[in-house]
């Protein structure tokens, strides 16, 4: 079989890039083994304008979205599906310093933030002694859906292979890739931490992340908003909420912990003024990188081998809009950000 692209991976990474091929009139094969416990698989699926304790603006959030906006109600529309939502963050203040520094960072500069006309609006659901602000617009994905939904259509196409990718079966050359039977340009890897041991792509500074999530069943819970105090509470299906996350750097494996699950359920003990019964717990390790930014192109030496990664907590926001980057580099030559490109590593690529 011949085909354009051959892409390894179909969490957020791969579902863009392949659908943006697509879409620039390429044909591609997906290899993806559907690992249960993905990066993508786990994710909430919020997009946060801001971050940190400072509340400072996310990279590149205004550029990025009003293509988050296009891209997934076009990717909703393609699948018949909700695929994103508007749903604000209320920023419960945990400490009387986290509403000091929300204060400033209002008087400074009010976009993206907004306080509530009544504070004590949410205090039936839950317990907080030092108010709240919002955050807006936030998004969320639904990831849930859009995964399985647009696996479906690479299965009616015949676009899909459901096994694992072995390097043992790759044929190089400059121009084509050869894997069991199937021809291509080129092979971009968007296999999220897999990619940390690839010969090709293992020099590049990775540094995965383990995040593990709860989810509850709460039936009096609002799901009007994502709910934030330390941890976020994301309404997730009728009654359902996602509860995480943590942001490990040192872990031996991408394993749920008791201890984990202890300590979340203690704050939600807490913070929760409704019953609530945990449904499930799981971890994985984010494909994040030690400059906090995406590896993206063509590797400089074997231009026929590609990668889409490094999302590490912004997949949902940086993935549509990179795959449309790379997928231009391909048409059009267009450049990549410089600060996502791989160009960047080429000396430690090339050892
Ligand atoms: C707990 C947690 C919460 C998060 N919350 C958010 C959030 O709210 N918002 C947000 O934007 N981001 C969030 N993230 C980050 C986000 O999940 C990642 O940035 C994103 O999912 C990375 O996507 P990816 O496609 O690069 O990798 P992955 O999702 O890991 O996908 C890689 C795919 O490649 C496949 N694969 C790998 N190797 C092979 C092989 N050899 N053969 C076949 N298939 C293979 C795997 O099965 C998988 O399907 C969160 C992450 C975690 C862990």
């Amino acid at each position: 079989m011949v085909v354009d692209y051959l892409i390894i991976g179909q969490g957020i990474c791969g579902t863009w890039l392949s659908y943006y091929l697509k879409t620039a009139g390429y044909s591609i094969i997906v290899i993806d083994e559907s690992k249960q416990n993905s990066a993508s698989k786990t994710a909430a699926g919020i997009i946060n304008p801001v971050t940190g304790r400072r509340i400072v603006k996310t990279w590149m959030i205004d550029e990025l979205l009003p293509v988050v906006h296009q891209s997934y109600t076009a990717l909703g529309a393609a699948l018949n599906l909700t695929a994103i939502e508007q749903k604000n963050i209320v920023d419960f203040f945990p400490t009387p310093q986290m509403k000091l520094a929300f204060n400033e960072r209002y008087l400074k500069d009010q976009e993206y933030l907004s306080h509530p006309d009544n504070e004590n609006y949410f205090h039936s659901s839950f317990n907080y002694d030092f108010g709240y602000g919002e955050i807006q617009p936030c998004y969320l994905i639904n990831l849930q859906d859009i995964l399985p939904a647009y696996r479906k259509k690479l299965q009616q196409e015949k676009a899909l292979l459901e096994e694992n990718f072995s390097l043992n079966d790759l044929q190089l050359s400059a121009d084509v890739v050869q894997y069991k039977g199937i021809s291509a340009r080129a092979i971009i890897f968007c296999d999220g931490i897999h990619s940390f041991e690839n010969p090709y792509f293992k020099n590049l500074p990775f540094a995965p992340n383990k995040g593990e999530v709860l989810w509850i069943e709460a039936p009096d819970l609002p799901s009007s908003h994502i709910f934030k105090k330390g941890i976020n509470i994301v309404p997730w299906s009728k009654n359902i909420f996602w509860v995480g996350s943590s942001y490990e750097w040192e872990f031996e494996n991408d394993q749920p912990t008791e201890e984990f699950r202890e300590r979340t359920l203690s704050v939600l003990k807490h913070w929760l003024k409704v019953p609530f019964t945990l449904l499930d717990h799981k971890a994985s390790a984010r494909p994040a990188t030690l400059e906090r930014r995406p590896f993206v192109g063509f590797h400089p030496l074997y231009p026929s081998v590609g990668i889409l990664n490094g999302m590490g907590t912004k997949g949902c926001s940086l993935a549509p809009y990179f795959s449309q980057q790379l997928v231009n580099l391909i048409s059009s030559q267009l450049p990549i950000h410089p600060e996502a490109d791989i160009k960047r590593f080429a000396r430690v690529l090339s050892r």
